[in-house]
């Protein structure tokens, strides 16, 4: 795990998804838009310094009294203290230190995760004194940035940056088990698979404590796999939030996928695959983590001739351009392909490591290459010389050519599914760059 997660916390109105955008650079930004908020949540992915991190934007409430705007805040708040690594606090300068402020800075107070004061709209230098009264906040040290401009968010980043972990090294040899999460949107059956799984007598090996944050691993063995199953439903009670589900399932998720290897995302057979399943599919698409969809509770849906392979068809057509995913349809009520599940997990997993030798790599896909050359581009032709598998946790492959800036994304995707179709990396995302030679 050497994902930091962030959480922007503050007032309406004082510049977080404006800041929000600043991080991410809205690369790689969705909107949970359909939680029932007046705002959108924002989740984005970046890195800085070599650091990665997951930043959110806990969103606000645009409308509503002030009452409402404590409750709400509080909530959030102490949402971000449970789920996030680090907590970005900003503030106005324009509006100077409210009363909300203060109730904010009171809880972050307690808590022994690093927080980031942020003194935003600190659009020239003159502004720079009237930060100082947010030392009254009795935070500390605090950045001043101006979110419109950027001027400031480079040195917060530093900052923040020095409190994330050092990047996994990743050890390719090592035995380390498959880690799995069960994703899903409620009830699609996640408990009873993970039940069904684990049987009765919970085959737990151990639990593995974490270190920085909870153990979120237990370790099991089951038809004949050994594998760590990522936040089942015992750690999910021992939150103390309940209230706001939606944004709360939204966190958990992001953290849960963040630290597995493959998504099993589960799918209600009789709902069909809906955005929030598209924004989890998303999400471990954004993170490279191999991905296995089932299509659960089979058993309740009117079956003819092709039912499952149009419905196949349809899930497949929501989840494009990454389709190369395996599909399963399960009934965890009548166990049905249940061992099948976890089979095609722990291949996913497999393939998720798997290197292809330099010399096999480049006999095959050159010959390919050299049958359906790149388009030339104002004349000018695309010699592809070598390629080879960059020693990367997760599959990415460099295509060395004279000029490698003339290579356009439909050919990319036309090597990539070449890849996908001789070597075999279903349902892993693999990710393919041009170098110059
Ligand atoms: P949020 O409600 O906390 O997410 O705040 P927004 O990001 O929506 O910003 C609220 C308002 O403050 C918008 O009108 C922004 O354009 C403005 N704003 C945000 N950052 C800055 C800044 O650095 N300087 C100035 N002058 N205005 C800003
Ligand atoms: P979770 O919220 O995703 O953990 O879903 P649960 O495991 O609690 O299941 C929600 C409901 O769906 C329960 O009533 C289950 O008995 C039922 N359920 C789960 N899997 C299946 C299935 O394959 N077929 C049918 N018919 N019902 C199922």
């Amino acid at each position: 795990m050497n994902t930091s997660i962030v959480a922007i916390v503050g007032r309406p109105n004082v510049g977080k998804s404006t800041l929000f955008n600043r991080l991410v650079q809205r690369r790689d930004a969705i909107v949970d838009s359909v939680s029932g908020v007046t705002r959108d949540r924002h989740y984005g992915k970046s890195d800085w310094n070599g650091k990665e991190f997951s930043v959110i934007d806990t969103g606000g409430y645009a409308i509503g009294s002030d009452d409402i705007f404590e409750e709400e805040i509080r909530k959030q708040v102490e949402l971000a203290l449970e789920e996030a690594d680090l907590i970005v606090f900003v503030v106005d300068v324009e509006q100077g230190i409210t009363p909300m402020d203060t109730e904010v800075a009171k809880l972050l107070r307690k808590v022994k995760k690093p927080i980031f004061l942020v003194v935003n709209k600190v659009d020239n230098a003159m502004r720079e004194n009237d930060a100082l009264e947010f030392f009254n906040l009795g935070l500390g040290e605090y950045y001043t940035i101006s979110s419109i401009n950027g001027s400031g968010t480079g040195e917060l980043l530093d900052a923040m940056a020095i409190k994330m972990p050092e990047p996994e090294e990743t050890d390719l040899e090592s035995e380390e088990l498959p880690r799995f999460a069960i994703v899903g949107r409620p009830n699609a059956g996640k408990s009873s698979f993970i039940n069904a799984l684990i049987g009765k007598d919970r085959n737990i090996v151990t639990d593995i404590a974490g270190t920085t944050r909870d153990s979120i691993d237990t370790k099991y063995n089951r038809f004949g796999f050994d594998f760590n199953l990522v936040d089942t439903a015992g750690i999910r009670k021992k939150s103390k939030v309940k209230e706001d589900l939606e944004f709360y399932s939204v966190m958990r998720a992001v953290r849960t996928i963040e630290y597995s290897d493959v998504i099993v995302l589960m799918v209600d057979a009789s709902r069909g695959f809906e955005s929030q399943d598209q924004n989890i599919f998303w999400l471990a698409e954004k993170n490279k983590k191999g991905v296995v969809i089932l299509i659960n509770k089979w058993d309740l849906v009117e079956k003819e001739t092709n039912t499952m392979r149009d419905y196949e068809a349809a899930v497949r057509k929501e989840i494009a351009p990454f389709t190369d995913v395996p599909i399963i349809f399960t009934s965890v009520l009548t166990k049905q392909r249940i061992f099948k599940a976890i089979e095609t997990a722990v291949a996913v997993f497999e393939s998720r490591k798997k290197r292809i030798p330099t010399s096999k790599l480049n006999d095959t896909m050159l010959e390919i290459i050299q049958q359906n050359p790149p388009p030339a581009i104002k004349g000018k032709y695309v010699k592809i010389k070598y390629c080879m598998q960059l020693p990367t946790p997760t599959p990415q492959f460099a295509f060395f050519a004279n000029l490698p800036q003339y290579v356009k994304d439909p050919y990319k995707r036309f090597l990539e599914n070449k890849l996908r179709d001789i070597f075999d990396f279903n349902g892993v995302p693999i990710i393919i760059y041009f170098r110059q030679k």
